[in-house]
């Protein structure tokens, strides 16, 4: 390309290092680095509350690794972007692949529509380990169980690709645009109650996930196997959100595990990381996955209507420890463990009996890592109607799931100080305490913490009851 000036596109990508469209911008000339905030860029529905929140600090960022030249518009990217080429010339745009239904149409048009005007328009993968073209069963068509799809597929398939540096040469063309803004103008901190909590809890951007990703190997990794199931211990990475605004790529992290000696815990988190390459491989075969049931059986599940229900799971009010502590993490840090996820998300649908679908719409608005490809088939998992789903008469008992995994009650009373002073043997069934063990605790059941909006025993049989009704 004889042009010297070329448009990167950053979207979930944000960061310099190992980012291939962005290496290949610089290679072709100097760089215009390009935000566009498009509101409505999840298609009919607006970003999350958590995920801006994560956006506007992931952004300051990545501008100031920009030497603050980022250029950053709102609306329709495609637009913007021609409307861009016509100011400087630029005779390139470069980006990489998004895997969103609606992305995947929109790039598609521009990329034709750029092409026919002479630009040249190229996109690479820079956040996923295959792309969901390059993992098929033998007969072309796509996997359905993870364990082929991960151990046949993706590990038979070419090594991902040794991560790049950042560019040597990153000359960012100066520009004066009309209608560029700051990040402050995008107004992604919105006044919603948890916004500054949510925010405290975490560092943002490249940097920031980089040294995520050493601590975790230093303090997690080993162990990482069994550790991961315990949500009061640190053995989860925490990546996800660094994952899902791309601050750091999968080959990132899966060539720094290379640099370790193979052992279970490595392999394990191999596989799960494996676990998002298949979401996405799910999301783009099943462009409908968000909305619609894989398995169209439960089309006819009969959901109840009950608000009442659906306020109380949303705010950690159902009376049933370990659910509202999962719950109140989630509003509290904008992240629930994995362990906690599958806990509230089987209570929802079977035992509060509430579609899946309400679940995860709560989970997009509140989770800092709310992604579509995992949020959605990780729901659709965990509600029996998904791929390689949790059969749906396998129900979480939320009681022995509290004893289990969090015995000595410390996350479920880091969340829940209400019930502190409650022995270990009650804290996950307080409507089973003596009533001099409930005063000595200062728990009041109906008044300080509520009673159990449902008895689970009932409940799950209604749930089954459901479940061979619709079969
Ligand atoms: P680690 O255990 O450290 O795992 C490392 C990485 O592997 C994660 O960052 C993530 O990218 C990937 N990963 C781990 N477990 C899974 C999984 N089960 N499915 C897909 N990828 C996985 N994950 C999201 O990133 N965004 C979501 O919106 C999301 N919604 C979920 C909703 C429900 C109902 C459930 C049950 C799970 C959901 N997950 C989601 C998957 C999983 O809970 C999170 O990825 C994980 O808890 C993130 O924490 P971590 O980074 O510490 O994970």
């Amino acid at each position: 390309m004889s042009a010297s000036i070329v448009i990167h596109w950053f979207r979930q990508d944000l960061r310099l290092s190992d980012n291939p469209a962005l290496s290949a911008a610089c290679d072709a000339g100097e760089v215009i680095p390009l935000y566009v905030l498009n509101d409505k860029e999840y298609g009919a529905r607006e970003l999350g509350g958590a995920t801006k929140n994560w956006l506007h600090y992931s952004l300051k960022a990545l501008n100031e690794s920009l030497n603050e030249q980022l250029l950053i518009m709102r609306g329709d990217p495609a637009v913007i972007i021609n409307s861009l080429i016509q100011e400087t010339g630029a005779a390139g745009v470069f980006w990489n692949r998004c895997y969103e239904p609606w992305r995947v149409e929109h790039d598609a048009q521009l990329k034709s529509d750029l092409e026919e005007n002479g630009v040249t328009a190229k996109s690479f993968n820079g956040s996923l380990l295959w792309e969901p073209w390059q993992v098929g069963k033998p007969d072309g068509s796509p996997y359905k169980v993870f364990t082929p799809f991960y151990r046949k597929g993706c590990l038979q398939a070419q090594e991902p690709r040794k991560p790049l540096p950042v560019p040597g040469q990153l000359r960012i063309h100066p520009l004066n645009t009309e209608g560029a803004l700051s990040i402050d103008e995008l107004n992604l901190l919105e006044e919603r109650p948890w916004s500054a909590q949510v925010s405290s809890h975490w560092e943002h951007g490249e940097k920031a996930a980089q040294n995520r990703l050493y601590a975790f190997f230093e303090d997690g990794l080993s162990d990482y196997k069994d550790g991961r199931n315990f949500p009061a211990l640190t053995h989860t990475s925490r990546l996800s959100p660094h994952l899902h605004f791309g601050e750091i790529s999968p080959n990132q992290i899966w060539r720094a595990l290379g640099s370790h000696e193979e052992t279970r815990d490595i392999d394990h988190f191999r596989s799960e990381l494996g676990w998002r390459e298949f979401s996405y491989s799910l999301l783009f075969n099943n462009p409908t996955l968000p909305k619609s049931n894989l398995n169209e059986k439960f089309d006819n599940f009969p959901w109840l209507s009950d608000d009442q229900r659906l306020f109380a799971w949303q705010k950690g009010q159902t009376g049933i420890p370990i659910v509202d502590a999962g719950m109140r993490e989630l509003w509290q840090t904008g992240y629930m463990h994995n362990r906690l996820r599958m806990i509230v998300g089987s209570f929802l649908v079977k035992n509060l009996l509430l579609d899946w679908r309400l679940g995860e719409e709560w989970f997009w608005d509140c989770l800092v890592d709310a992604d579509l490809a995992n949020n959605s088939a990780s729901w659709q998992w965990i509600a029996g109607c998904g791929a390689d789903a949790a059969p749906y008469f396998r129900i979480f008992n939320p009681i022995l799931q509290g004893e289990k995994f969090d015995a000595h009650g410390d996350y479920t009373r880091r969340f829940l100080p209400e019930l502190k002073d409650l022995p270990d043997k009650y804290l996950f069934k307080p409507w089973e305490a003596p009533k001099d063990i409930l005063q000595s605790a200062c728990v009041t059941l109906g008044e300080n913490y509520p009673l159990p909006i449902v008895d689970l025993k009932k409940s799950r049989d209604e749930a089954l009851r459901a479940f061979e009704e619709m079969k």
